[in-house]
């Protein structure tokens, strides 16, 4: 077999590798860029999309499906396998990405700038789930000279690591490994000793913060803030991490460890993707395929509202009394979350929950750095409402975690993991004998 990596060298988004045998040509993921700047997504991809054959997927997040409908827009005329959930979670998340790529196209006409063209459409989506094919774990499946097999690896429902054979060698693409510490996704199966493993290295630097404190902390940011009448604001991601935080509010309610309060979650897409949720049951662990079975949503606290139009979300800024708003965009880029950002931090007795990553130089990196007033949406806004950033929920396997999935593989390249992440990380594997790459785009290697 021959890999190439073709995306995610060097950073964390654009998930895409070539293995090639025998003349077929399978891609391992085919995911944007995201984050600035956006346009290495209209570069050509390194091959031609032509003579891909067909495409495996090992999760739904946007940075490792969002360029195949590029890829079917530019010729691809093969086969997309994933798991059954992962099929069914992508077509949410694309529809979103082209919405908010419309958006921008908007504003760049409304601001007389050069106006980008679509990376796809509408139809582009249509074909790739017409021509997708669900893959279940464990199976092994025959995908032209290449035998598949897809195991768990706890990052989102239906995520998966895969494992391919040919010509008596062996590779596994770790996609993204899970965090371990999560309750409410099975735990990753470990890989066979293969002869190259592409693993990620996302947090190759760094192990996380303990979970059970971040979860401690949590629950009495809510309750400090909600017992003295205020509003809690939570940014979020809307696949997994918002149901996530739903688990445990109506864990921590259940328990009494805070009072019931109306909980809304203002983001259509992350609506979207509870209702697929309740379809999804098996690809959760089984703490929560228990609740399910006891005709219990784990993911829906007492007053759980989901809003829809923009009407009802802006009606949110006149609430009165204490409530949990969750919103997105998680990373503060956009969306509904600066409207409430707008309103609500003014307001000593309310709080800012982050609960994902913000990146350097960003709004919510800002507010969390200690700024006392910030710009949104051209107002200046005083923040006087309490900030939290809680460490423990990343959905990304530790340092620690990735040395452990590691242990007994002797070849490894990393991708998807910024460069001093990886370098930490590649040092720890080599002390221990590994023969270790950090890929470069476009380099290939001999399976
Ligand atoms: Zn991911």
């Amino acid at each position: 077999m021959k890999l190439t990596t073709w995306g995610a060298c060097g950073t964390v988004t654009g998930s895409c590798h070539l293995l090639e045998h025998q003349g077929f040509r399978l891609l391992l993921d085919c995911g944007m860029y995201q984050g600035e700047p956006k346009n290495d997504n209209y570069d050509p991809f390194g091959f031609d999309p032509r003579e891909v054959d067909a495409v495996v997927l090992s999760h739904a997040h946007l940075d490792h499906v969002g360029r195949i409908p590029r890829l079917y827009r530019l010729g691809f005329e093969g086969r997309v396998y994933a798991t059954a959930p992962t099929l069914k979670l992508i077509r949410p998340i694309l529809e979103d990405a082209l919405k908010l790529m419309k958006e921008d196209i908007k504003r760049a006409r409304r601001k007389g700038l050069p106006v980008p063209e679509l990376l796809w459409e509408e139809a582009d989506v249509r074909t790739l789930l017409e021509r997708s094919k669900p893959l279940p774990y464990y199976g092994a499946r025959k995908i032209g000279p290449f035998r598949v097999t897809l195991r768990n690896a706890g990052h989102l429902p239906g995520s998966a690591f895969v494992e391919v054979q040919a010509g008596g060698r062996t590779l596994v693409f770790s996609g993204d490994l899970g965090n371990r510490r999560k309750e409410t996704l099975p735990d990753p199966d470990y890989p066979r000793v293969a002869d190259l493993v592409l693993s990620e290295s996302t947090y190759g630097d760094r192990p996380h913060r303990p979970f059970q404190a971040t979860l401690v902390e949590f629950a009495e940011v809510l309750a400090q803030t909600l017992d003295g009448g205020g509003k809690v604001v939570i940014p979020s991601f809307a696949l997994e991490r918002a149901q996530e935080i739903l688990f445990y509010i109506r864990r921590f309610e259940a328990e009494g460890a805070i009072p019931s309060v109306p909980v809304y979650v203002d983001s259509p897409l992350t609506t979207r993707i509870s209702e697929i949720y309740g379809e999804i049951q098996e690809a959760f662990s089984p703490l929560v395929q228990s609740f399910y079975r006891r005709g219990i949503d784990p993911f829906a606290p007492q007053k759980l509202r989901y809003t829809q139009s923009v009407d009802e979300s802006k009606r949110l800024n006149f609430l009165e009394g204490p409530a949990i708003i969750i919103a997105g965009s998680g990373m503060l880029s956009g969306g509904r979350i600066l409207h409430h950002l707008r309103h609500q931090l003014p307001d000593a007795r309310n709080a800012l929950v982050f609960v994902g990553y913000q990146p350097r130089g960003g709004l919510g990196h800002r507010i969390i750095e200690g700024a006392g007033e910030v710009r949104i949406h051209g107002h200046e806004v005083r923040v006087r409402a309490k900030v939290y950033s809680l460490g423990g929920f990343s959905g990304h396997a530790g340092r620690d975690e990735l040395l452990d999935w590691l242990t007994a593989e002797p070849r490894i390249v990393l991708v998807h993991g910024e460069d001093p992440a990886r370098a930490s990380l590649a040092r720890a594997l080599r002390a221990r004998g590994a023969k270790v790459t950090r890929a470069r785009l476009g380099q290939r290697f001999e399976v």
